[in-house]
């Protein structure tokens, strides 16, 4: 990842997870689809996001415990949405990055790639989508932008996976090459979408949340968004995954967490958040000023979490396709040393130098 790339993206790799909790397997739900609420996660690092987050109201609509509690509570959610909204738009303009600056790995289409268990890759050469199998339809893991989305839902198709049956959309943070496409894909598939409760102000603006040193990328607003908290649980029929708040590179960053069985063993799967400063302004950030601790507080938590395989949101950043081909996914001191290398990162940065 080049300088350039840093500066267009905002989302390069490196990538994280959260705290180590108990497995997100346990009880599965007795319905279809269904949201349970994590113990409270005491102490943990992530939770300097809450107090930094979004109004009250606006949390309660993201911790509902089931799908219609949270689809009664979404209108309130939205109209206190509004006024954070107007606000990012009325920032002082800052240029928009052309799109060309991007890293054409991107947008450059590529056939689906069976990973572990029920995970296949269908996203781009450079910016990850993972589809989930599960006995009640599929969950997508981000979308990626939007001129991707045709090739995403042809690779879906192509595994015999109807669009219909994609009922879960998770996204892993509310950048513009992460979630250019979520909009579109939302209407397509008709699925629920999940974000982290920090970033959902800013996927219903479309215009991502703190301050960056390359402009500001809008995106499609999108119509229809819960928040998560940390820990928070999300089943589809006989998979669950465990939400990981990693704040940092952005307010509502998240990670998310399956456990699966590969070869007779349970493994333990993070799609990992980015980490990276990418761009964004870690010094008087006066839509994110906790980001610096944030960042730091995921960095301890990606550094204790168990992570056996790590599948990022841009796949180089755990050579993942490399790693499918040889059979090395199974990497279990990956993430931490991902995390460590994103902590220098940072730190070089605060410190003036680049890294
Ligand atoms: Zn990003």
């Amino acid at each position: 990842m080049t300088r350039d790339e840093r500066a267009a993206g905002g989302c390069p790799p490196a990538s994280f997870g959260g705290a180590r909790r108990r497995a997100g397997i346990g009880a599965l739900g007795a319905g279809p689809l269904e949201v349970d609420r994590a113990p409270t996660n005491a102490g943990a690092p992530g939770q300097s996001q809450d107090a930094r987050g979004l109004p009250r109201a606006q949390e309660s609509a993201g911790v509902s415990r089931d799908w219609q509690r949270r689809s009664t509570r979404r209108a309130p959610a939205i109209r206190i949405a509004l006024p954070l909204a107007a606000a990012a738009l009325a920032l002082p303009a800052a240029p928009l990055a052309a799109a060309s600056d991007d890293p054409p790995a991107w947008t450059r289409p590529r056939p689906p790639l069976r990973l572990i268990g029920p995970i296949t890759y269908v996203g781009t050469r450079g910016l990850g989508a993972y589809l989930i199998r599960t006995s009640a339809g599929a969950i997508l893991v981000d979308a990626t932008m939007a001129q991707n989305v045709p090739a995403i839902e042809r690779n879906i198709r192509s595994l015999g996976v109807r669009l219909s049956d994609v009922k879960l959309i998770l996204v892993s943070h509310a950048h513009y090459d992460h979630v250019g496409g979520l909009e579109r894909m939302r209407r397509d598939t008709g699925a629920r979408v999940l974000a982290g409760r920090g970033d959902v102000a800013a996927l219903r603006a479309g215009v991502p949340p703190g301050e960056t040193n390359y402009g500001v990328r809008r995106f499609a607003p999108v119509a229809r968004v819960a928040a998560v908290k940390d820990g928070e649980r999300v089943t589809l029929g006989d998979v669950t995954l465990r939400a990981v708040a990693t704040a940092g590179h952005t307010p509502g960053c998240t990670s998310w967490v399956i456990r699966v069985v590969d070869h007779g063993r349970p493994r333990e799967v993070v799609f990992a958040g980015s980490m990276t400063v990418a761009g964004n302004r870690l010094i008087n950030n006066r839509r994110y000023p906790s980001i610096v601790r944030d960042y730091r507080a995921t960095f301890d938590r990606m550094e204790r979490l168990r992570a056996d395989v790590v599948l990022p949101m841009h796949p180089e950043a755990a050579d993942v396709f490399a790693r499918a081909r040889s059979g090395t996914l199974v990497a279990p001191r990956l993430l931490g040393d991902m995390a460590r290398a994103a902590r220098g990162d940072l730190e070089q940065t605060l410190r003036g130098r680049t890294p």
